[in-house]
């Protein structure tokens, strides 16, 4: 048997993938022993850092590829997926560009779901799904996955994930809309907020049964949603989610 030698590299992890280290080694180089050989892939999977989120990875300046082999006191630069920026030409190691953005999200997720599917964005969740279930249907229909579990983008199967930082419901959807960039992708009240399906302008005369008096003589446009027989309309609640998209807009 080969006898494995420690040898001392050099790491850099920048943007959000400093979210997965310790205090000590954020946003700074550090140096780190591992026992070789040892490829790139295996080096950023051992600091806890999912290949998942990993983009572009520079060895010593130069492009490289996760499986290359690391020679010591490499310096190591690892950057996360950039879904809004095309770094194709410096990367070997880019995926397929997504044309329409889809996600599928965790159980840990239901409110930041329905947030994303009110401005359109075709979006899959239960909270019973199995994380294998999740990465499975991901790779069929080329969605991106949202998470708040981390062992989750570990798996070597997940194309396309994402680990939602923000815990509060607001901030989640701030978080997810700058990250992939999504301020053009608006279609609000195109999409079922409760199943995802595809929503249906109606006259008020059509639905007239299925909603409230006092709401009937307030608005004037309404939605329907032939999957689960649900009536919406732009309310006070659709008010504050404009507000606060017009507010992220802004900023
Ligand atoms: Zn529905």
């Amino acid at each position: 048997m080969v006898k494995k030698i420690e040898k001392e590299f050099t790491f850099r992890f920048y943007a959000e993938l400093n979210d997965f280290l310790p205090a000590g080694r954020k946003q700074k180089a550090f140096n780190h022993g591992l026992k070789t050989p040892v490829t790139i892939g295996e080096a950023i999977e051992s600091l806890n850092v999912p290949l998942s989120e990993v983009d572009m990875v520079l060895i010593n300046s130069k492009p490289a590829e996760m499986n290359q082999t690391l020679h010591e006191n490499d310096y190591i630069s690892v950057y996360p997926v950039f879904e809004s920026f095309d770094i194709s030409p410096v990367s070997n190691n880019h995926k397929k560009p997504l044309r329409t953005t889809r996600f599928i999200l965790d159980a840990h997720l239901g409110k930041l779901a329905k947030y994303l599917r009110m401005l359109g964005f075709d979006t899959l969740y239960r909270n019973d799904y199995e994380d294998s279930e999740i990465i499975a249907i991901a790779r069929q229909e080329n969605r991106i996955i949202l998470t708040r579990d981390k062992p989750l983008l570990k798996s070597k199967k997940v194309q396309h994930g994402y680990y939602v930082r923000a815990t509060e419901k607001h901030e989640q959807l701030v978080e997810v809309v700058r990250k992939f960039d999504l301020y053009n992708q608006f279609q609000s009240f195109t999409r079922c907020m409760t199943c995802n399906a595809g929503l249906v302008p109606k006259e008020k005369d059509a639905i007239i049964n299925k909603i409230n008096p006092d709401t009937a003589s307030a608005f004037d446009e309404f939605y329907y949603c032939p999957d689960c027989d649900k009536v919406f309309w732009k309310g006070s609640h659709f008010e504050r989610m404009e507000k606060l998209i017009l507010s992220l807009i802004n900023k």
